[in-house]
């Protein structure tokens, strides 16, 4: 199987502005920003939806909620910030490569569309 767009990005394939990376996963500006702050929190592992997880996935899905916790604060969003798993195309979901969405930087709604 091919790489996911967000794998293209991280090797530096296609563009993308990566803003943060350790060990299990790295982080992108989304291209098509729905609050100021809107960045993609992504696993390097390419499991394609939630709902294909498995236990041995359990400490790496506290991982990412734990890293997009840590760069809402780089980015200074206070208490104030939302976190999105969009899964199956039915749910919204574009790419199929698990991603969080991180968006801040302005009130939010709820319930979402
Ligand atoms: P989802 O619809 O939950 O799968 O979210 C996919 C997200 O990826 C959307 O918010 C898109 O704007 C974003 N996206 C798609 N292609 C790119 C790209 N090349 N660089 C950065 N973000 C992208």
């Amino acid at each position: 199987m091919s790489d996911s767009i967000f794998t293209k990005i991280k090797n530096k394939e296609i563009a993308g502005t990566i803003v943060y990376e350790d060990d299990q996963c790295f982080a992108i500006e989304d291209i098509n920003p729905q609050a100021p702050i809107h960045i993609l929190i992504i696993p390097h592992k390419e499991i394609a939806k939630i709902s294909d997880t498995s236990p041995e996935d359990k400490d790496l899905l506290g991982h990412l909620l734990y890293v997009s916790k840590k760069i809402a604060d780089k980015y200074d969003l206070d208490d104030n910030y939302r976190l999105i798993i969009n899964n199956g195309a039915g749910a919204g979901q574009s790419v199929f490569h698990i991603h969080v969405h991180l968006m801040g930087g302005r009130s939010l709604d709820w319930p979402p569309g």
